[in-house]
């Protein structure tokens, strides 16, 4: 999952201490700290060390559905993998979240031209009833006209929503696709729909491979059985209903909510040399939905941030402050483990020095933003300088996110980048039984290696803080 910002700079530079800080020194990258980021940049482009480690994940894990049986062989070979690069300190912290399970899923139309469906069931669904759910179809073009709807016209239907995405480099148009998929399932279910169907919040019109994800119910106990069409099933749907006649459709869905379980943040760092308790934040998060292997999401982001810290590592000397790699759980079901992390670590926040997550696949990074207090402002200069040569471009009027779990993070007031990938592709095959180790370029994977190792050290190594403290940052949405 990834969530878009949409505030500017402009939000950023409304500090909330902005007299406290105007009288600081503006904050610098040493000349002698600023030739290592060149020489791990130089280093990372041709590292393979990212890519071995999203092998390891994908193929001796596997899928790594939060709470499901992978979760913690996931976090078994995540402490075994940092304490195998090497890291100075490896260790966990317990997220709990409500253990959702996928046992089968099928769907058909059954009348008036009866065919199979290909679907999934999206998180948190319930189940179907023994024999399954058969109702009626009624469509809506988009999320806006579902919320319009009568509910005696949804009343013991199955709502079907056909917003469609395209593709976009920075992905833009998941915004619709995913506001469909958690929020239309809960108007449906207000309006007394007896299920919910969406055109799957992808971008590859032909693969009949459809997207899961989660949905926004919050009250299990009224949730309704939701599900995702492929996109050429969407297509026949739509067709089957332009002959204007009633449209009957049967969902067998087995799955939902068995419990409770309690997996853990994996955390491992290299210590910092001068200033070990100022951390720079960088990570990924290590569940993933089931159908693929979740090789672009999130075992890229992983492993990047693995890769990144394990070349700084590698240096003849720690960095001055400590480079903290967290390989967060439960990302997919609501960011329990980047609230988790917030929550314990929140307090301590003016000690967070710099922080982002990888989690939009493995493109190459094109576009660097920031938010930073304005006296950091020649520092993020100094980085987008080193960054430039291999394709980052620096937009100051864009704010910083700090990704999808450190979002939570940079909410509490952490001074945050985004490091924005090429997602041209990206949802083509998110959240899908195509999320696999063959989507990923080793040569793209190696490029963000060398955006994250480069920006870490030079953060860890700055004479000068970036801005974080407590509520440093209200004004952005995060990213
Ligand atoms: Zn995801
Ligand atoms: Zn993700």
């Amino acid at each position: 999952m990834r969530r878009f910002s949409l505030s500017l700079l402009a939000a950023s530079l409304a500090l909330a201490s902005a007299t406290a800080v105007a009288a600081d020194r503006a904050t610098a990258i040493p000349a002698k700290a600023v030739r290592t980021a060149e020489q791990l940049r130089d280093t990372a482009m041709h590292d393979g060390t990212a890519y071995a480690i999203v092998q390891s994940l994908t193929t001796e894990v596997g899928p790594r559905l939060a709470g499901g049986p992978n979760d913690q062989r996931a976090r078994e070979w995540a402490v075994a993998k940092m304490k195998a690069l090497g890291f100075d300190r490896v260790y966990t912290e317990p997220v709990s979240y409500p253990l959702w399970e996928r046992r089968s899923e099928s769907g058909a139309i059954v009348a008036p031209f009866p065919q199979k469906l290909a679907l999934t069931a999206l998180g948190y669904s319930p189940g179907t009833p023994m024999g399954g759910l058969t109702a009626e179809v009624i469509a809506f073009p988009t999320l806006e006209a579902l919320k319009a709807a009568r509910p005696p016209d949804v009343k013991g239907r199955i709502v079907y929503v056909g917003a469609r995405m395209t593709r976009q480099k920075d992905g833009h148009d998941y915004a619709i696709g995913s506001s469909v998929r958690t929020q239309g399932p809960v108007i449906a279910q207000d309006k007394g729909a007896a299920g919910f169907l969406l055109r799957s919040a992808g971008t590859d019109p032909h693969s009949r491979a459809p997207h899961t994800g989660v949905t926004g119910f919050t009250d299990p106990a009224k949730a309704i059985p939701a599900a995702a069409l492929a996109a050429p099933d969407a297509d026949q749907l739509e067709r089957v209903l332009a002959y204007g006649k009633p449209v009957r459709v049967k969902l067998d869905l087995d799955c939902g909510i068995t419990g409770q379980y309690t997996g853990a943040n994996v955390i491992g760092e290299i210590t910092g040399r001068t200033h070990p308790q100022q951390i720079v934040d960088i990570g990924g998060h290590l569940d993933s939905w089931d159908p693929g292997t979740g090789a672009i999401d999130d075992g890229a982001g992983v492993a990047i941030a693995m890769a990144a810290a394990k070349l700084i590592h590698d240096l003849p000397q720690r960095p001055d402050r400590t480079i903290r790699v967290i390989a967060f759980a439960n990302e997919e079901m609501g960011l329990f483990g980047g609230r988790a992390y917030a929550e314990k670590h929140g307090a301590d926040v003016a000690n967070h020095q710099l922080g982002t997550e990888s989690d939009f696949g493995a493109g190459r990074i094109w576009r660097m933003s920031a938010s930073v207090k304005p006296q950091a402002r020649g520092a993020i200069e100094q980085i987008a300088k080193v960054l430039a040569p291999i394709g980052v471009a620096y937009d100051a009027r864009v704010a910083g996110g700090g990704g999808s779990d450190l979002s939570q993070m940079h909410a509490k007031g952490m001074a945050a980048l985004s490091l924005t990938q090429d997602g041209t592709h990206y949802f083509d095959w998110h959240h899908t039984s195509e999320d696999t180790l063959d989507k990923i370029d080793p040569a793209d994977l190696a490029q963000n290696v060398a955006v994250y190792a480069a920006y870490a050290y030079m953060a860890a190594q700055a004479d000068g803080d970036f801005g974080s403290a407590p509520g440093a940052f209200p004004g952005d949405a995060g990213e």
